[in-house]
C-alpha cells in the first residue's frame, strides 16, 4: 500500500493550491474565499520513483460550518491525522501564526506520525526569512514553499519522501 500523506491546515492557506501542484492538474478547487472545499480530494503521484497518495482535507469548513466550525475543524483534522501516514502540516507564511494553527498544533503533538511544517505563500526570497516568528509553534524545522509558484516544492518532496 502506498503512504498516505495527508496536507491540513485551516482555511485559505493553501492546502488545495499545494495539492494541485503536486497533482499538477487542477483537481481541487482553489477560492480566495474559505469554504469551497466540500470534499476530500485523493491523488497518486511520485517522486524519484517513490510513489504516494497525497490528500487534500479542506472538507472541515463546508457542511457543519455553524456555530460549532472550531470543534469540526479538530474533527476534521483528527481523522485526517488517522488516516495519515505523513502528514503536510500548511501554515500562511504571511499572516502567521493564528489561534486555529495552534489548536492544529495541539493536536499534532498527540501523534507519532511524521509531521512536515510547512510555511505556504513566500513567493520570492525576500519572503524567506518570516519563516522566523512560525517558530512560536514550537517546532524544529519548517519548509518555506510557494505552492502557486513551485519554490520550495522540491526540497520539501526530497525530506518528506526519504522513507518511502
Ligand atoms: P485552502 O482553503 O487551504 O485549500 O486554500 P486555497 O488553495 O483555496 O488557497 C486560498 C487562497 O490562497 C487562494 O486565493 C490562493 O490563490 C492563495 N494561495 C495559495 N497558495 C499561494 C501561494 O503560494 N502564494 C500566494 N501568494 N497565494 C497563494
Ligand atoms: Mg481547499
Amino acid at each position: 500500500k502506498k503512504p498516505i500523506v495527508s496536507i491540513i491546515g485551516r482555511p485559505n492557506v493553501g492546502k488545495s493550491t499545494l495539492f494541485n501542484r503536486l497533482a499538477r492538474k487542477r483537481i481541487a478547487i482553489v477560492e480566495d474565499t474559505p469554504g469551497v472545499t466540500r470534499d476530500r480530494n485523493y491523488y497518486d503521484i511520485q517522486w524519484e520513483n517513490r510513489p504516494f497518495t497525497i490528500v487534500d482535507t479542506g472538507g472541515f469548513e463546508s457542511e457543519v460550518a455553524t456555530d460549532s466550525l472550531e470543534s469540526s475543524m479538530v474533527e476534521q483534522t483528527k481523522v485526517a491525522i488517522e488516516e495519515a501516514d505523513v502528514v503536510v502540516f500548511l501554515l500562511d507564511g504571511i499572516t502567521g501564526v493564528a489561534p486555529d494553527d495552534q489548536v492544529i498544533m495541539d493536536l499534532l503533538r498527540r501523534t507519532e506520525k511524521p509531521v512536515f511544517v510547512v510555511a505556504n505563500k513566500l513567493d520570492t526570497p525576500r519572503h524567506e526569512d518570516m519563516t522566523a516568528n512560525l517558530y512560536e509553534l514550537g517546532v524544529d524545522k519548517i519548509f518555506a514553499v510557494s505552492a502557486s509558484h513551485g519554490r520550495g516544492i522540491g526540497e520539501l518532496l526530497d525530506e518528506l519522501t526519504q522513507d518511502f
